[in-house]
């Protein structure tokens, strides 16, 4: 039966493709792809594992018969022989090794994957009893899960999916259907890992506009929807699922005709940007002649191939946190950093890198057990960003040299988030002196970087001059200042609904932290969500802005903004909009 699950849209396009529901289990499990030459070994896990949980019932079962002569455990017995008959049933053992073959899942998501496609058998049954034999299965399906953990995988769990895994899937046309992801949460890392992965859209059930979830699905130019509270409860593993991105919609099972909508949706949207990429080498010009600079967020180096390709003229925020993410605490040290960023550069071709330094902490832990969430009571109010990196003199010391390095191999910009006072500013910029040193007295060789700031809390944007005598420029994160400013936390969809941009008390912060950087003759970009959002470009360009940065697939429609606008008519529309109780309205008409 066709229904419709609403949520956040936070990456347009349209997605039709088979669910694959990731730890929606109470199970949490590791979830890879696996070579070709590795699936045998998989399927011999799970077989080895059942062989030894069906040893271990049986030898409990014979205990449990010594006993019976004595005190008669009859209904126990009975719910062995039950567990013993579900570990042996073919459709659980075929299921398995279906998801292993065809699929290429590790042995653990295959298990569960089958589990919730029996599961939901038993969820439709009339009678209550075997209603209720779901309970056993569960059960079973944890025992194979413990033996398995003890029992080392000879496939070793690589830190992000095979690449070459997930290309052979890509190629290989046994496996012809698009898969997408339904998840409760999906952690920036997690995501991270899925990034150029076979997944052709995805969906949760938690999150914001600009959770950084949402913010790396939209750099992986996927359509998804956030925010849709109960998907992976209502989903099912293996249904045929439409994404809409567009409206925040979600489709379950849905009827022929409207598939074929979608699919002509789909068509349309791939003609669009075949007629954008037309632009990709126009000059970002508006009407009456102003230059604007349109630059690209990345998470990793790698990302600077759908820079240059979307015609971006430098990067200006490349996330490092990226680098930090998913490690088990295991930092990466300054030859890593070193290379990613020299990797960075390289791949720019000359163009400006902007190297933002680490921002964890809030939405972006460091690790997925380590959700700053479950220590503190407001993580995003914690030490995240330039907090935690003065708080950690050590660590930043190594990023800072290996930026420093790095900019010795082409023109590089260090951003710093998160500042709100004069102390930080000073503490930090003691820092990157401090860096220089250690590498003058090691001999190293370093770069020229122009040292920016990012203005993401009110405290900053107010006191704006402050910034300016203290920066080469400026760099509006427009996420996390209206995060700050409206004070609603930015991953949480229940407020989600606050999340404005256009409330007049961000645009007065946006307004005078331009006005009083071009003042000063310093170059201010935003490069929060809000600069890829083209029904803000005309906005942005009455206040003044001239440099936004944002995901590369965006970049295009953004220019063809450019393109049809006149400055000088905006800049009225955003002084009206600036004097307005409610500038949306005066945008909208
Ligand atoms: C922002 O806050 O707007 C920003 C660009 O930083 P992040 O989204 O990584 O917090
Ligand atoms: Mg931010």
């Amino acid at each position: 039966m066709t229904f419709a699950v609403h949520g956040i849209a936070v990456s347009s396009g349209v997605a039709i493709g088979r669910a694959v529901l990731v730890a929606s289990s109470r199970l949490d499990v590791a979830h890879y792809f696996v070579e070709p030459e590795q699936v045998p070994a998989e399927i011999a896990r799970v077989r080895s594992a059942r062989d030894a949980v069906v040893a271990e019932l049986g030898r409990v079962q014979q205990t449990l018969q010594e006993l019976n002569a004595k005190e008669g455990h009859v209904e126990l017995a009975a719910l062995l022989d039950v567990h013993l008959m579900m570990l042996q049933d073919e459709q659980l053992t075929e299921g398995v090794k279906h998801w292993i073959v065809d699929r290429r899942y590790n042995a653990e998501w295959a298990l569960i994957t089958q589990l919730e496609l029996v599961a939901r058998q038993f969820d439709e049954m009339e009678d209550p009893y075997l209603r209720e034999r779901k309970a056993d299965l569960e059960q079973v399906v944890e025992r194979l899960l413990r033996v398995m953990r003890g029992v080392t995988s000879p496939v070793a769990q690589p830190p992000a999916p095979s690449r070459k895994a997930q290309q052979d899937l890509l190629l290989d046309d046994t496996i012809d259907v698009p898969l997408v992801l339904v998840a409760h949460d999906l952690s920036p890392a997690d995501m991270l890992q899925f990034k150029q992965s076979v997944f052709a859209g995805f969906v949760t059930d938690v999150g914001g506009k600009t959770s950084h979830t949402a913010i790396v699905a939209r750099s992986m130019d996927i359509p998804a929807v956030v925010g849709a509270r109960s998907a992976s409860q209502t989903v099912k593993q293996d249904d045929w699922v439409i994404i809409d991105g567009d409206a925040g919609v979600v489709i379950v099972d849905p009827s022929p005709i409207i598939l074929a909508e979608y699919g002509f949706k789909q068509r349309q949207s791939q003609v669009e940007r075949e007629r954008l990429n037309r632009l990709r080498n126009t000059p970002a010009v508006t009407l009456d002649g102003q230059k604007v600079e349109l630059l690209a967020n990345i998470e990793q180096p790698s990302d600077t191939r759908s820079a240059l390709n979307a015609g971006a003229v430098g990067v200006g925020l490349f996330r490092s946190e990226f680098l930090f993410m998913g490690r088990q605490g295991n930092l990466p040290g300054e030859e890593e950093q070193y290379r990613a960023y020299v990797a960075a550069v390289e791949g720019m071709q000359g163009l400006p890198v902007t190297i933002r330094t680490v921002d964890v902490g809030a939405d972006k832990p460091l690790d997925r057990s380590a959700r700053s969430g479950d220590d503190h009571l407001n993580p995003a109010l914690g030490l995240r960003a330039i907090r935690w990196s003065l708080a950690e003199p050590t660590m930043f010391l190594t990023q800072l040299r290996a930026i420093l390095r790095a900019a010795a191999h082409g023109p590089v910009h260090l951003l710093i988030p998160m500042l709100a006072h004069v102390h930080e500013i000073r503490q930090t910029l003691a820092l990157i002196d401090k860096a220089r040193g250690q590498l003058n007295a090691k001999g190293q060789a370093y770069g020229p970087v122009k040292v920016g700031a990012m203005i993401e809390v009110p405290a900053a944007a107010l006191m704006v001059n402050v910034f300016l005598k203290y920066f080469d420029y400026l760099s509006i994160g427009t996420n996390d200042l209206i995060q700050y400013t409206l004070a609603i936390d930015r991953v949480d969809e229940s407020v989600a609904h606050l999340y404005d941009p256009m409330h007049p008390a961000v645009l007065q912060l946006m307004a005078g932290t331009i006005a009083a950087g071009h003042a000063e003759g310093k170059t201010v970009s935003v490069c929060g969500e809000m600069a890829g959002d083209v029904a803000m470009t005309k906005l942005l360009l009455g206040l003044g802005l001239r440099s936004f940065s944002m995901h590369p697939s965006q970049i295009l429609a953004v220019k063809q903004q450019v393109l049809r606008s006149d400055t000088a008519k905006l800049r009225v529309l955003a002084d009206a909009a600036l004097a307005a109780e409610d500038p949306a309205v005066v945008l909208a008409g």
